[in-house]
């Protein structure tokens, strides 16, 4: 798996000077799969760049279209996707099962009174909802790919990646509290990450501001750092940085992360995620 960040921004995307390192899109990842097959999570503003890259290729776009949650951080950038526009490409779309409603949305409504002016109808692309995700586990090209849901307001799923003995897995937009407000416990995530080589998990809150947002659906960088330990995994990836945080705060961040693991003895590897930064597996 070769996976690279075309967004890692939470909330809102936030361009300028002080986000160029770190990047200042929404959340969009792409994952190349052996087999050259695309699988991309998440059509948050970054997915807008992706397709601009995908156009310049030779060949018709065939890719799978993974959605955690409708959030319009992770939906608005799908309009702006400019493979959508052309009659060669497919795209098999699968998620959380409000994710087709959250997608047609950005375009337009049955009234015709939506937020663009093209209607999701008259797209030339081929666009399939596989809706499989959500009844278990499913194979798409070769990789396994099995889902958990997210303590999130209105929902949504993290996913885990399979393939050739390697395991990618993605949670953002995840609470992780001892005392889950949702019903879901810590033991469930530590399982569903067990022995993940890369875990990119939400780090959006500091551990000083994690009690004033209780209940907003996020965690703090040292939450995700205790999941990844006691799961066992050999890389963290801080993701969904706020909107408010400079490429200075996300470096001090990534910075007091790689601290806490050095006093607890970890050799656990922490970095937060740029945007256009590529990992392979
Ligand atoms: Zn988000
Ligand atoms: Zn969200």
């Amino acid at each position: 798996m070769r996976i690279r960040f075309w967004g890692t921004r939470g909330s809102i995307p936030v361009p300028g000077r002080n986000t160029i390192e770190f990047g200042g899109n929404t959340t969009c990842l792409e994952i190349t799969l052996q087999t050259g097959k695309r699988l991309i999570i998440d059509a948050g503003t970054g997915i807008r760049e992706l397709g601009s890259e995908l156009k310049r290729e030779e060949g018709p776009t065939d890719l799978y279209l993974l959605i955690t949650h409708i959030h319009w951080d992770h939906i608005i950038g799908f309009p702006f996707f400019e493979p959508l526009y052309d009659l060669s490409t497919r795209i098999r779309i699968d998620g959380y099962p409000t994710c087709m409603k959250g997608l047609r949305s950005t375009f337009d409504t049955r009234m015709g009174d939506g937020f663009f002016p093209i209607k999701f109808d008259d797209l030339r692309a081929e666009v399939q909802y596989l809706d499989r995700i959500s009844k278990g586990e499913v194979e798409f090209e070769g990789v396994t790919v099995d889902r958990i849901p997210l303590q999130h307001p209105q929902g949504g799923y993290g996913f885990r990646f399979r393939e050739d003995g390697k395991t990618l897995v993605f949670i953002t937009d995840n609470e992780l509290r001892s005392d889950a407000w949702t019903g879901r416990t810590l033991e469930e995530y530590v399982e569903f990450c067990t022995g993940a080589d890369i875990l990119i998990h939400d780090a959006q809150y500091l551990p000083s501001e994690i009690n004033q947002r209780e209940g907003w659906g996020h965690s703090d960088y040292e939450a995700a750092f205790m999941l990844a330990r006691e799961a066992g995994v050999k890389k963290l990836v801080l993701f969904h940085h706020d909107p408010s945080r400079t490429d200075l705060d996300v470096a001090a961040i990534q910075e007091a992360c790689r601290e806490i693991a050095a006093q607890k003895n970890s050799y656990l590897m922490i970095e937060a995620a740029r945007e256009n930064s590529e990992l392979l597996l």
